[in-house]
Parts: structure tokens; C-alpha cells; sequence
């Protein structure tokens, strides 16, 4: 991809379009940069975008910003269903995503890793694993820093693994990762496709360029990925296969075992692993077998399981007072995660759901909650739907603030002992920044909380 000379539109100025407007730049490229952000809350960052004397538009993206262009390049957030946009297409304009364009530049295999839930945590996992067996590795993406930010490095990866969402993937088109995880698909983002049909042929496009080298590791207890598995060309691979084949990772006998033909294989030690749940045995699975057929050692991958904590905001322990543990798994913004929360506890539970909601269906998730919920304590804007999804089934109560739901969760457990756990099962951004300022502010409460009643926090 040429881009000397060539006339750039960048759609969105977070972090993703400031490093996009960097590497471009340098390489001599005419660009604007558009927000519909005023520049006032963009701050920092539509300085630091004209003091590198590029174009700049804020408040809203106008006609001019998408004609005439050679290349329209879009940040993670930027729906590529904008009417401007379809139009901009027919005129010749080239639409893409910054995974896109980042990876017509990396020249080291790609790990993708995507599905609704468990991304970040099977990123981290087979960055650390890569790292761990001794290689140069970038670690981004939805995780965090832009892919397009790894190849301005001084030390060139041997390996980029990224975390890639439906979204990026919607305007990805020769994007071919080595090795490609889909860890799953179950119901998110109604809100912003047509149905689950919609949303599962976003996820599967990640495997669209594969070929018979690369390698697609499937998860084989997930119907919506089985269903479309006529699609993916490339060599597969699976984990959570009831008849574990010698294309698998295999974790119900207590160990990992992975397999790539009869003679090939390798076991891992699993016992000191601390994250809870057989969904986190999933995410740890399908990161082993990625890294190890690229190249990780077993000494890695072992390495990697003894030591690696957990990511904060999922299910994370944030402290006990009175037989009451509180526990942060704001990351839940679907029904998913937080069903695996709730199956993940064994004693009395006070759960804390709500916020914005994204089309889910709550009723799914009252089967699990009647086991030994409590209470489910409801906030922000999904509380009354969630209420009468519950009505009859889970006893509710709607608080009118994050400390007001801790408190009334620490009430509810109080006289059995039990857990207080914050798995909303909705995005944040009715009442906060993000998931991880819910997340925050449910730990400033809990702490509170545990002081009151004569704790410690954690
Ligand atoms: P993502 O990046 O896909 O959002 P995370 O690793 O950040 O994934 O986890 C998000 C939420 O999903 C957390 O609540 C976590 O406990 C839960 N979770 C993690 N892995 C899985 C999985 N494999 N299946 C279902 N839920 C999961």
C-alpha cells in the first residue's frame, strides 16, 4: 500500500486516530482527521494533531472529509455503516480499519483473537506465553494500544498478537492472521447489528483470508461457530471437543494436553492456574494451542499458567468483612460473562446488573441466578427492564447509585455470608466513562463499605 502523496480522511480522534494520524504522517501523507466531538473534549489530542500541522475537523464529519479521497480510514469506534461512508464507497473511496491498514504493513505472523467474551484475558494469556519463550512480542489491538503503534518500534516483534473485535473486523478486507482464535459467540451487541446472524458472520470473517497454512482454533462446544465451520479454509483446530481429536487442546483430565497430529503432543501442568471457571480453562486452552503451534515452548506456556493473575475488572477479589467477599467483574457487559460470574460462585449471592442496555435478553439468565441468588440489586437505565425480566423469579431492588447498590447487596448477604458481585450484564456509559470507572467506583464503595463494618480493604 502506497501512501506517499495519497489524500487520507481518519475518522475519530481517540487514542487509534492520534496514532493513525502519526504513522501516516510521517510516511507523507495528506491528511484530515474528523471527529464529531467538539475540541474542547478532544483536548490533548487535537493539539497534538495541529502541531503536526494536520487538518483537522471537529463537531462533525462534513461532505468534503469523504470526497476526493483516496484512502478513508476508520477507528475502532466509528460505525462503518454511516451513510456518508456507503456513499464515499461508490464514488471509489477505499474504506478501512486501522487493522487493516496496520496489518498491510506488519510483516511478522498476527495471532488474532476474537468472540463475545474472553478476548482480553486469551490476549494477554499468549502474549505472555510468546514472551515467555523467549520472543519480541507486540500485545494490542481492542486491548489497548493500536496495532498500527507496533510498527514504528525500534525492535522489530517476531510476533504481533491482537485482540480484534466484530467491529474491527467489519472493515478488515486481506487481513490473514497465522493462527486465528474464536473463543465464542453468544449474544452482545443487538444494538448494533440486525440480529445474531449479523453479528456471528462478523466474528467469522476473521478466518475470511486463511488458508490451508494458517490456523483456525475453533471452540467445538460453541453451535454458532460449529454451524459456519464450512467457511474457514484454514487448518483447524479445537478445544472443549467431547472426543478430543489430534487437532486439540484438551484440558478435562486436570492437565492441558495439546495435540497437532498422533505424534505430536506436549501437557502442561494446570493445577496452579488461579483463575476461576471453565470458561477461563477455555480462554487458557485456545491461547496454548495458538502460541505452541507458532512456536511457543512448553517451558513457556507453563511458565505463563503458574504465574499469570488474572486481568483487573473480571472477577476480581476486591475484599471480605464479615463472611461478605466483594467481587469486581464490571468487564461483564453481556449476558454471557456475567452468567459465567454467577455459575462461578457456590455460595449466597447478591448480584449487581444494569446500566446501558445493548438488546439482551435477561430472561436467559435467571435459570442460574434462582440457584442461590439472593438478591439482584439494579441500576442505571436497564434497571426496569431488568425487573420485569426477573419479576417472580429473582427477587430485585433498584438503587439509586453504585454505593447504594453495594450497600444494599452487603444487606441482602449480610445474615448468611456470601458474595456482593458487580456483573452488569450492560455497558457502563449511562453513569460512567467506561467499564473500568464502574469498575472503580464499585471497589471505592466496597472499600467503604468494608471499612464501615470494621475490615480491611484489599
Ligand atoms: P473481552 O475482551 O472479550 O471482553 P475479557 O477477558 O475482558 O473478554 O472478559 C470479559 C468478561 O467475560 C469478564 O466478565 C470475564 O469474566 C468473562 N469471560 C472471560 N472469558 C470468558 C469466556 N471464555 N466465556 C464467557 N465469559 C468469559
Amino acid at each position: 500500500m502506497d501512501i506517499k502523496g495519497k489524500k487520507i480522511t481518519i475518522l475519530g480522534l481517540q487514542k487509534t486516530g492520534v496514532a493513525l494520524a502519526e504513522f501516516l504522517a510521517k510516511r507523507g501523507a495528506l491528511i484530515t482527521v474528523s471527529d464529531r466531538s467538539d475540541e474542547k473534549s478532544l483536548g490533548d489530542k487535537a493539539s497534538k494533531i495541529r502541531n503536526l500541522g494536520i487538518d483537522l475537523e471537529t463537531g462533525g464529519h462534513s461532505d468534503s472529509s469523504f470526497e476526493n479521497r483516496d484512502y478513508i480510514i476508520l477507528s475502532p469506534g466509528v460505525p462503518h455503516t454511516l451513510p456518508q461512508l456507503e456513499k464515499a464507497r461508490q464514488m471509489g473511496v477505499s474504506v478501512i480499519g486501522e487493522v487493516e491498514l496496520a496489518s498491510r504493513f506488519i510483516d511478522c505472523p498476527i495471532i488474532a483473537i476474537t468472540g463475545t467474551n474472553g478476548k482480553s484475558t486469551a490476549t494477554t494469556l499468549a502474549g505472555e506465553m510468546l514472551k515467555k519463550s523467549g520472543f519480541n512480542v507486540f500485545v494490542g489491538g481492542n486491548l489497548g494500544t493500536p496495532l498500527v503503534s507496533c510498527l514504528d518500534l525500534s525492535e522489530k516483534p517476531d510476533f504481533v498478537v491482537a485482540e480484534i473485535s466484530s467491529f474491527q473486523l467489519d472493515t478488515c478486507v486481506s487481513f490473514r492472521p497465522k493462527a486465528a482464535i474464536l473463543l465464542n459467540i453468544t449474544e452482545d451487541h443487538l444494538d448494533r447489528y440486525k440480529d445474531m446472524e449479523g453479528y456471528a458472520d462478523s466474528k467469522m470473517l476473521v478466518f475470511k483470508n486463511q488458508n490451508n497454512d494458517d490456523f483456525a482454533i475453533l471452540n467445538a462446544a460453541d453451535s454458532m461457530t460449529i454451524d459456519r465451520m464450512q467457511r474457514i479454509h484454514s487448518s483447524k483446530y479445537f478445544f472443549n471437543e467431547a472426543n478430543h481429536s489430534d487437532h486439540s487442546a484438551d484440558f478435562r483430565s486436570g492437565k492441558l494436553v495439546l495435540k497437532s497430529g498422533a505424534d505430536n503432543q506436549i501437557t502442561i501442568d494446570i493445577s496452579r492456574y488461579r483463575l476461576k471457571g471453565i470458561h477461563n480453562l477455555e480462554n487458557l486452552a485456545a491461547a496454548a494451542l495458538a502460541t505452541w503451534l507458532l512456536g511457543a515452548t512448553s517451558e513457556g506456556i507453563q511458565e505463563t499458567v503458574d504465574s499469570f493473575a488474572g486481568l483487573a475488572h473480571r472477577v476480581e477479589f476486591c475484599g471480605e468483612v464479615k463472611g461478605v467477599s466483594f467481587y469486581d467483574d464490571s468487564k461483564a457487559t453481556n449476558i454471557d460473562a456475567a452468567l459465567r460470574a454467577v455459575e462461578g460462585f457456590e455460595q449466597p449471592l447478591a448480584i449487581i446488573m444494569g446500566g446501558r442496555d445493548k438488546g439482551a435478553t435477561f430472561e436467559l439468565m435467571i435459570g442460574a441466578l434462582k440457584k442461590h441468588t439472593v438478591k439482584a440489586i439494579l441500576i442505571g437505565e436497564a434497571a426496569e427492564k431488568i425487573g420485569r425480566a426477573f419479576k417472580g423469579s429473582v427477587d430485585t431492588v433498584i438503587a439509586d447509585s453504585m454505593e447504594d447498590a453495594v450497600r444494599k447487596g452487603f444487606e441482602a448477604v449480610r445474615p448468611t455470608g456470601g458474595a456482593v458481585v458487580l456483573s452488569p450484564a450492560c455497558a457502563s456509559f449511562d453513569m460512567f466513562d467506561n467499564y473500568g470507572h464502574r469498575g472503580k467506583v464499585f471497589q471505592e464503595s466496597a472499600a467503604k463499605i468494608i471499612m464501615e463494618a470494621g475490615g480491611h480493604g484489599e
